[in-house]
């Protein structure tokens, strides 16, 4: 198994949906590929992060026997004191009513497609990552001619790296983390002691102009640009996060010149 087709599978054997012989094939290639392995660990930091953070509110088991006994118990007292138990019976329904907006709640934030605020909030946690487990960098150069060859042994296409130390912000690597449901490529650049990430992932939608955003406390960029969607987040101060996205943007436009 090559690490493209364990990316396509990474959803899935998170969720324990594979087969036998598919998730004895993960495991071996995990076995024998760091990359893919830190990817899957990232994953479940993430997953049980969103499982027992404040996003997910699974309902006591007592609730549903409580509901249950309060439909029952009016159903019984209907026949004694209707009026009394209609109360009971507008209030058990209520309850059931939120019960089933709670759930819908909760299934709606997971179905939801993303939006530019979800996006944000990833992107951040994959900074944040990357710079909390040491694992800031899969291929380590600030060489582009080694840094693409990297991304095209692992991904089906190939990412735009530019050389930016001519501007001021040195590339040092890259890795592959996920995003909004998929692979992604970081690019990994300096501005003195600030690190900036760069995601990057294939888009068919048109070009976008740049948008500045900051999130909990941090400066970020995103635009689309010749069938990429690209996402810069830093602690760096919002002038030069701005004046790297130009830069970059500028040099993918030469580099895309015929
Ligand atoms: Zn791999």
């Amino acid at each position: 198994m090559q690490c493209k087709e364990l990316l396509t599978l990474l959803p899935a054997y998170l969720d324990g949906e594979l087969d036998l012989m598919q998730s004895v094939e993960v495991e071996k290639h995990l076995d024998t590929c760091d990359t893919c392995l830190q990817l899957v660990e990232n994953q479940r930091v993430l997953r049980t992060a969103m499982r027992t953070g404040a996003l997910y509110h699974a309902p006591r088991a007592s609730l549903e026997r409580n509901i249950l006994r309060t439909v029952q118990k009016s159903e019984r007292a209907t026949v004694a004191q209707p009026l009394f138990a209609f109360r009971r019976f507008q209030f058990a329904a209520a309850l059931a009513a939120l019960v089933l907006l709670a759930f819908w709640g909760g299934g709606r934030f997971r179905v939801t497609p993303s939006t530019s605020d979800t996006i944000a909030n990833e992107a951040l946690s994959g900074h944040l990552r990357s710079l909390m487990a040491d694992h800031l960098t899969d291929v380590v150069s600030s060489d582009k001619h080694t840094v693409k060859p990297w991304f095209n042994s692992k991904i089906d296409y190939s990412p735009p790296v530019i050389d930016m130390a001519e501007s001021g912000f040195p590339l040092v690597g890259g890795r592959l983390d996920y995003l909004d449901n998929h692979p992604v490529t970081a690019l990994v650049y300096r501005r003195q002691k600030h690190v900036i990430n760069l995601f990057l992932w294939p888009v068919p939608a048109t070009d976008k102009a740049a948008e500045f955003e900051t999130h909990r406390g941090y400066n970020m960029i995103h635009w689309t640009q010749s069938g990429f969607a690209c996402w810069a987040v830093s602690d760096l101060n919002a002038t030069e996060l701005r004046d790297f996205a130009r830069r970059y943007q500028e040099q993918i436009t030469i580099s895309n010149r015929p």
